[in-house]
């Protein structure tokens, strides 16, 4: 009985929610009084049944106005509105890839199509291009019906660009044969505009506005095409794509190279070293600088392969220079992602063995982000190095977090003021300031200053004044070939 009653108050409750109607809703309260009242007769219990019969009819036909409103009446696929409310969640959508992509579809010369053939025929030729593109797209790609002979297809698993150019080419080739209705044969092609569009970078309307110019470059183009929506974001994709295709083999196909930039005594002005310095030329991409390509490699993980091979080679090259006569020190930067591998320190030993390289000749620039992530770890992994007699310096010091006080800490042998400080040293006494107490606070703890990006001579003078010890910068000479670097060693470094 129990159970009646809950059922009883819970479908009224229910109907309640459906009705507007004040006399219905007047009897609902009465029968409620009914139940509370435990006076369930007969009569409440047919009441009760043809609610649920109602409730159940409703809900069948929501479902029907859910997909009304969802879906294209003739195609049976999803709708502008649908596609609006989908782009406008993937917009603001943190999760997945950072992009999607969304492609215009435009059939060629429908309207000669409808003008020529009717109406209906027209009709026709769109659930047929509808149940083409079903079967074509695959299905992770949602296919949605825009207004007349347009259709849309958002697809969010982007992995590499060429995917795009597939599933474009895929769409295309799917319409070569004629489509036969009746006795009649016809030849539908169709003109894509291609979007990849980063999530939250505009609004959903230009998201569409832009497939569909990239849509208008296809028909301008000779239709049966597929054109892309540049702008820079996208470039940028591209590039980082292609960086990402090409990398893998940037060794194996030689393509990469070391320059060396000069490291000058601030007193002397003799060469006292250099810092290797990656450069990677490729066929398809030309030269991509190492701020592009380093931190996909660090992604990737060919960081690994790639600074062990900028290791072995400076090396190599360090220790003919000291063969022949030059004894300057070979400073590498080396990823943090390398630096907190358990065995680096065992192979920077090996690969100084191999190239028969004076440890004292080696020194390693590593930067903050090493300290931060584990600082006890860092601090070890620096004595074994320095136990070895290799060379440690503190990258890019003063864009961080890193006070001096903090260094006392580790164990290092220099550090390396960053270029955006030295920029500022001649235009502002404060930046003069807060440099002159760094390199004092430095010398107190038994660092050596080095100052790199001096690119005038106020700058090396002001530097020199206030006791830096080595400098680094396109003011001595830019990043060059080993050829180059033999030529000025030979001309100016005296032999030691
Ligand atoms: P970094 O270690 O701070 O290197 C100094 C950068 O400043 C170099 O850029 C150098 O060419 C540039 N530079 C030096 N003097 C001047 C100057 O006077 N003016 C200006 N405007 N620039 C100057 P580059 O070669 O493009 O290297 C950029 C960054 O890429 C490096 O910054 C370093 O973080 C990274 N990198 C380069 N080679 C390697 C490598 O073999 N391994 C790793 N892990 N990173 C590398
Ligand atoms: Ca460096
Ligand atoms: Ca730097």
């Amino acid at each position: 009985m129990i159970m009646i009653f809950i059922f009883l108050i819970s479908s009224v409750v229910f109907f309640a929610m459906y009705l507007n109607n004040k006399k219905k809703y007047k009897a609902i309260l009465l029968l409620n009084k009914n139940c509370e009242k435990n006076e369930a007769s007969n009569y409440d219990r047919f009441l009760a049944e043809e609610l649920e019969r109602q409730c159940n009819e409703l809900a069948e036909k929501d479902k029907k106005i859910q997909f009304l409103l969802y879906h294209d009446n003739l195609t049976k696929l999803y709708n502008n509105t649908y596609l609006m409310e989908k782009l406008e969640e993937l917009n603001s959508s943190k999760d997945g890839t950072e992009e999607f992509v969304l492609f215009f579809i435009n059939i060629d010369n429908f309207k000669n199509v409808n003008a020529v053939h009717g109406y209906d025929y027209g009709d026709k030729i769109l659930l047929l291009v509808s149940e083409v593109l079903k079967i074509v797209l695959p299905p992770d790609c949602v296919l949605c019906k825009w207004h007349g002979d347009e259709f849309f297809i958002i697809w969010e698993n982007l992995k590499h660009s060429e995917e795009v150019n597939v599933i474009a080419e895929g769409v295309i080739d799917s319409f070569s044969k004629p489509f036969e209705i009746g006795e009649k044969q016809i030849y539908i092609t169709i003109s894509i505009g291609i979007n990849i569009y980063i999530k939250g970078s505009c609004k959903v309307n230009d998201i569409v506005k832009n497939a569909e110019m990239a849509m208008f470059k296809s028909k301008k183009n000779g239709r049966n095409k597929y054109s892309f929506y540049e702008n820079e974001l996208q470039d940028n994709f591209f590039r980082k794509n292609n960086i990402r295709k090409y990398i893998g083999n940037s060794i194996y196909n030689n393509e990469m190279y070391i320059n060396y930039q000069p490291q000058y005594d601030l007193v002397s002005r003799n060469i006292i070293g250099y810092e290797a310095l990656l450069r990677w030329n490729n066929e398809q991409i030309g030269q991509v600088p190492p701020m592009e390509f380093i931190p996909i490699a660090e992604e990737n993980g060919l960081i690994f392969t790639l600074g062990n091979w900028v290791l072995r080679n400076a090396c190599i090259q360090n220790s003919k220079w000291i063969q022949q006569g030059f004894n300057n020190i070979m400073a590498v930067n080396i990823s943090a992602l390398q630096f907190e591998q358990d065995n680096f320190v065992q192979i920077v030993k090996d690969v100084l063995e191999e190239t028969k390289l004076p440890a004292e000749f080696l020194e390693l620039e590593i930067t903050e982000t090493v300290l931060i992530k584990s600082l006890e770890k860092s601090i070890k992994t620096i004595r074994k190095l320095k136990k070895l007699n290799v060379k440690v310096s503190l990258d890019d010091f003063g864009t961080g977090y890193s006070s001096l006080n903090y260094l006392k800490r580790l164990p290092l042998d220099k550090v390396k003021i960053d270029k955006t400080f030295i920029d500022d040293i001649a235009l502002s006494q404060n930046s003069k300031s807060i440099l002159q107490s760094i390199v004092e606070l430095a010398h107190t703890i038994n660092l050596e200053v080095i100052a790199e990006g001096i690119e005038t001579n106020e700058q090396n003078k002001i530097l020199n004044e206030m006791n830096c010890d080595i400098g680094q910068g396109y003011y001595y000479s830019k990043p060059i070939s080993s050829i180059e670097v033999e030529k000025i060693l030979k001309n100016s470094c005296k032999y030691r």
